[in-house]
């Protein structure tokens, strides 16, 4: 639950919801790279919530351009109006989008800072359908994700409703939260370096650097909730927000997804690793609530 009076910033999230979505043309593949023309090859690369590094489309500009919203594009002042305060953020899906940013990023802030470093703010992209990213073109399908080449996290809300009518999580607020988190994990590696580079090469199969990667971000998002309430956003942190964290953290483990869409486990295509071990580096994070305790390359995992 957040602070009902805690303020908002809602310029850490961009409402590009209503906005046309661009103007490029379809072939939207599902999930993952884009490899880009022009000069040389460039692997980019999407992070995304449970999806593995699939061809998102072949069909960038190669100019590097990335599309923005048009000014002005319905929903765009929406957040700014209406997500002011924690107690906004306890009532709508969008405005508890803002605050988990918003306590997210400061607890990161504080945390580079106690570490001689400095947390670069990255915003939240809210989409719906398709939207245009420093990554490629990508659609609902790709599910939440973090591009690297934009600094940005992308989301389609809708997805917070498929995390229960698809993919069978039991909800709640917390399951939102531990989405935004685990998102904002990558963008922590990001800005440690190296980490997302070992992931693109190695991106699939158990033991691979692609799950270890998936796994800290888990882990990442585990230590957010453990200090979150310090944040000044959110006041109390239930037994029960934290089952729902693990639960949904379950619900997009490989193997429950294979399982449910293939019908078949198969561990060398694995890329996020097991419910169990989603689970398992969630809880890690929560309970240390120390980030170098989330060294998910060190050994076998
Ligand atoms: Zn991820």
């Amino acid at each position: 639950m957040f602070d009902p009076n805690a303020q908002l910033d809602s310029s850490q999230v961009n409402d590009e919801r209503g906005g046309g979505g661009g103007g490029f043309g379809g072939g939207f593949g599902r999930g993952g790279i884009a490899i880009g023309g022009g000069a040389g090859t460039i692997v980019l690369l999407v992070l995304s919530l449970l999806l593995g590094f699939n061809p998102l489309s072949s069909i960038n500009s190669g100019n590097g351009a990335v599309a923005t919203a048009p000014a002005g594009a319905p929903g765009s002042g929406n957040i700014a109006q209406n997500c002011r305060t924690g107690a906004d953020a306890n009532n709508s899906t969008d405005c508890r989008v803002v605050g988990t940013v918003n306590s997210v990023q400061k607890y990161w802030s504080d945390e580079f800072a106690q570490r001689g470093a400095r947390y670069q703010l990255t915003p939240t992209t809210l989409f719906t359908g398709q939207t245009q990213t420093g990554c490629g073109p990508a659609t609902t399908d790709v599910g939440p994700f973090y591009c690297p080449n934009d600094k940005t996290v992308y989301i389609d809300l809708g997805f917070f409703d498929e995390l229960q009518s698809k993919f069978g999580a039991q909800g709640g607020p917390f399951a939102q939260e531990y989405v935004i988190a685990h998102e904002y994990g990558h963008h922590v590696q990001d800005l440690q370096g190296g980490i997302l580079n070992r992931a693109a090469a190695d991106r699939s199969g158990p033991q691979s650097a692609s799950v270890r990667t998936e796994l800290q971000a888990d882990c990442y998002a585990g230590v957010w909730a453990n200090h979150a309430t310090q944040t000044g956003y959110l006041v109390q942190l239930t037994d029960a927000n934290i089952a729902d964290g693990l639960n949904a953290a379950a619900s997009v483990g490989d193997d429950r997804i294979q399982k449910e869409f293939q019908g078949h486990v198969n561990p060398e295509s694995w890329t996020h690793g097991s419910s169990a071990q989603r689970q398992q580096w969630f809880s890690t994070g929560y309970k240390s609530g120390n980030m170098n305790a989330c060294d998910t390359f060190k050994g076998t995992i």
